[in-house]
């Protein structure tokens, strides 16, 4: 059974500060294909669609009757752990600071055998198991083994934790908590056992509901930070930039403003002001400071969180230039995910549709509650995934993006007119 994990010690500051190293992260083209699924939280392999096999490694044909034409699909993971070994020594840097490490042989129920990583509840084999996906501190796809039950404290086996960014005992910057959004995530990171939260406010002078309530909560400080202004970022990157485990980047300006609906480009630019510039701010600021702590200590820096939109996808015209500043803000994620991963720093991007925020309030429902997206987020936390689509819209949306680009966005159009 996991050990609990205890509060990690304060740092002796004489210590040297481990620097980040990453798994060997090699992979061929076709094998990116279990990343793709991995970044989203699946666990898929390649079916055949001739002859039904399910195979392992990926490859470009099937490995039974030789056809391209195979298909990535979801699997249950179900399997049998055949046999095992304790890795106590590795040429490998990565694996040579974290020994010693499990690594064991899975039958999969479905077909195929898989050398796996081992979590440390799964009983000496032979043992029933639970095979999964989980991204590494190189952001590629491993194969873990996992009990086929929960069992208690299993999110802190030191094994799992390297590829999870488990919000527990570590220190998360909120950027904005003020906003109902904001709240609701620094009340979730509270509840999953964060040791600080440091709540962003941009206008100190200024009343906000609730966020009284929220800044009197236990591990709750409130910061003054505001994203337009790069002396502001700055300042507080001085104060908490060397602290920082995990940045969750939540402020946003959204008005229901598209092309044709208003003249002028002064609310255009306050969205993009905050949701583009200020994202970028943050990273310059915050950024190389995260980078190099990726692997300082057992609650070392590990994550970087973005509020995004489905909108970012592709437009939805009564929000247009919302979208346009989200599709900004995810072209320029993918862009900090690069640099943050030299780092072992994990990105990741909430895609909710619309919530159910101030920004909203016209809008019929369905609409996705504040709360739901915090669950949402601390799961991908705990999980490490990297792209999240919360709630029934967002799922859809991402289903029919996924499908045809095109389409959704000439229905999306025609959501304009009616
Ligand atoms: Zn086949």
């Amino acid at each position: 059974m996991s050990m609990p994990m205890m509060r990690p010690k304060r740092k002796n500051p004489v210590l040297r500060t481990r620097a980040p190293t990453l798994p060997p992260a090699t992979r061929s083209r076709v094998a990116l294909g279990l990343t793709a699924a991995a970044a989203l939280g699946r666990f898929e392999l390649q079916v055949c669609r001739d002859c039904g096999v399910v195979q392992y490694p990926p490859q470009e044909t099937c490995r039974a009757c030789l056809s391209p034409r195979l298909q990535w699909c979801k699997q249950d993971g179900g399997g049998e752990l055949l046999s095992e070994t304790r890795l106590d020594h590795s040429n490998d840097l990565f694996f040579r600071e974290r020994l010693p490490w499990r690594l064991g042989w899975v039958k999969l129920d479905a077909g195929p055998a898989l050398m796996v990583h081992v979590h440390g509840d799964v009983p000496p084999a032979p043992a029933r198991v639970r095979v999964d996906l989980r991204l590494d501190r190189a952001g590629q796809a491993v194969l873990l083994a996992f009990p086929p039950q929960e069992t208690p404290h299993m999110a802190d086996d030191a094994q799992l934790r390297e590829m999870t960014c488990d919000p527990k005992f570590r220190k998360v910057l909120v950027t904005d908590g003020k906003c109902a959004v904001g709240q609701a995530l620094i009340e979730a990171l509270v509840d999953a056992g964060a040791d600080i939260v440091w709540a962003g406010h941009a206008e100190p002078w200024k009343q906000a509901t609730g966020f009284a309530r929220v800044a009197a909560l236990p591990r709750v400080t409130p910061v003054p930070l505001d994203l337009t202004n790069e002396r502001s970022v700055h300042a507080l990157a001085g104060e908490l930039g060397g602290k920082v485990d995990i940045l969750v980047n939540n402020a946003e300006v959204h008005r229901t403003f598209g092309v044709s609906a208003r003249q002028g480009t002064e609310t255009a630019r306050a969205e993009m002001e905050v949701n583009y510039f200020g994202l970028l701010r943050l990273a310059q600021a915050f950024g190389p400071a995260l980078r190099a702590r990726g692997a300082d200590g057992e609650a070392h820096a590990c994550a970087w969180v973005n509020l995004l939109s489905v909108y970012a996808l592709s437009n939805f015209p009564p929000h247009g230039t919302f979208s346009a500043s989200k599709a900004a803000a995810l072209s320029l994620s993918q862009n900090l995910r690069a640099d943050l991963r030299t780092g072992g720093i994990r990105v990741i991007n909430l895609f909710p549709g619309p919530l159910d925020d101030e920004w909203n309030q016209l809008l019929p429902p369905p609409k996705l509650a504040t709360r739901a997206l915090a669950d949402a987020m601390i799961r991908a936390l705990r999980d490490g995934v990297e792209d999240v689509f919360p709630g029934d819209v967002a799922q859809e949306w991402l289903e029919r993006w996924r499908e045809d680009p095109k389409v959704l966005e000439r229905e999306l159009a025609a959501s304009q007119a009616g």
